[in-house]
């Protein structure tokens, strides 16, 4: 593979954070998204292995990403899966002490990747979340997990609908079992990085 994880460290406080140096990635999702499976197929099973380990799903999981070719460098932070009923009570006092501020100040946060599941209706607390992400002045895009279940006129359907309920331009289905999308993806990835952190 080309590219390869080391994990560096889990995080349950903004101190505990790696010092911010290269571009950082975000990934977001509910528990059950496809989060473990999607940064598998991005980048090898060890880090989805190591973000299951115990006490490590509450964590914010940091992996330096290497890329054997050329040598380039980006972090990839896994946030915990959550419940979105705690979000959609009150954004800015439920959200978890350590997930706001670094999604608001990391001033290496180059993307948000942001999982729905391409095949459930759109939900409004991921809207909500959305729109907080842009009032936070978050980068992010929305990729659509498990597109393999679909067929090509359900995924068309699917998506618009997502698209028109989440309120969001761009939705990029997809599979961490055929690998649909993962070279799209990777290439949305290396954009970000390649245009560096928030202004
Ligand atoms: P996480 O909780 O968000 O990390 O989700 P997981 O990666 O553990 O996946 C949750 C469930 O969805 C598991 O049963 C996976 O096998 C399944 N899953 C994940 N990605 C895909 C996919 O691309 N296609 C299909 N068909 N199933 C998937």
């Amino acid at each position: 593979m080309r590219w390869s994880a080391q994990f560096l460290r889990p995080a349950v406080s903004a101190a505990e954070f790696p010092k911010a140096s290269v571009p950082e990635i975000a990934f977001l999702g509910r528990s059950n998204v496809g989060k473990s499976s999607l940064l598998n197929a991005l980048v090898g099973a060890k880090a989805a292995k190591v973000s299951s380990t115990p006490g490590r799903t509450r964590a914010l999981n940091f992996f330096l990403v290497s890329d054997g070719r050329c040598g380039s460098e980006m972090i990839f932070a896994d946030l915990p899966g959550y419940g979105y009923a705690k979000i959609s009570k009150s954004i800015s006092a439920e959200w978890p002490k350590f997930i706001e501020p670094y999604l608001a100040m990391r001033e290496t946060l180059a993307l948000c990747i942001c999982l729905v599941d391409a095949n459930l209706p759109a939900r409004p607390n991921d809207r909500q979340l959305f729109e907080w992400l842009r009032s936070a002045g978050c980068e992010f895009l929305v990729v659509a997990t498990k597109a393999d279940r679909l067929s090509g006129n359900e995924r068309t359907r699917n998506l618009a609908a997502l698209k028109r309920g989440l309120d969001v331009e761009e939705i990029l289905p997809v599979s961490a079992k055929t690998g649909l999308g993962i070279a799209e993806l990777w290439g949305k990835i290396g954009e970000a990085a390649d245009r560096g952190t928030r202004d």
